[in-house]
């Protein structure tokens, strides 16, 4: 490590991106993070998708993506987006992806929080990757993640995902990767992936920073 490195360290000490504590410099997690949550170590399927996460859907990894997500540590969701990029490099490679696109929030939502973690995972991913983000879907709708999931319960709806329009052009024959910051049952990613492929998209797959 270089003095200028050093210093840096010092001043701005790494951070756990699991817990926050200090973590030492270059790596990802501290050591009890990286005993107690361990990331996967090989790709899953949801709803017939190809899924790579880093982690499991696990307390320590959802409260550090809601420090992201809701509280805009967007250190943490820069970190969180290298682990990525990492784990697909290891694990999606065969998959030949071409381009990223992201789980787009409804417009209303995205302009009162300023951003959306999905997106913004997606370009920073796209950039360790060195691949471009596409923009191919909107979401109607302003409900919130625990709504829709009370939504999905009593009607056994989901929430609608449409093509943006141009993203024929754009997406046809791409192998795309399509991102999120936690999949769990994998509808949301299935109805998204069903929407690129009606607009072209050769294949499909998914990259978070967990899945359950
Ligand atoms: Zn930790």
């Amino acid at each position: 490590m270089g003095i200028l490195e050093r210093g840096k360290a010092l001043l701005w000490p790494e951070r756990c991106i699991l817990c926050g504590q200090v973590a030492a410099y270059g790596a990802c997690c501290c050591p009890r993070c990286r005993r107690e949550t361990p990331p996967l170590e090989g790709a899953l399927q949801r709803s017939g998708l190809l899924v790579v996460a880093v982690w499991p859907y696990e307390d320590q990894v959802t409260s550090a993506v809601a420090r992201f997500k809701f509280r805009g540590d967007k250190k943490a969701g820069r970190q969180m987006a290298r682990q990525m990029a990492q784990a697909w490099a290891e694990q999606g490679r065969d998959f030949g992806a071409d381009s990223l696109t992201f789980v787009p929030m409804p417009p209303e939502r995205e302009r009162q929080r300023g951003y959306n973690q999905a997106r913004l995972l997606a370009q920073w991913a796209g950039e360790e990757l060195n691949l471009p983000v596409l923009e191919l879907l909107s979401r109607e709708g302003v409900l919130m993640q625990h709504e829709m999931a009370a939504s999905f319960r009593k009607k056994g709806g989901r929430p609608v995902f449409r093509p943006l329009p141009g993203a024929e052009r754009k997406a046809a024959g791409r192998r795309i990767l399509l991102v999120d910051d936690i999949v769990t049952t994998g509808g949301t990613v299935q109805v998204c992936a069903a929407q690129l492929q009606k607009a072209g998209a050769e294949a499909v797959a998914v990259l978070a920073a967990a899945a359950g």
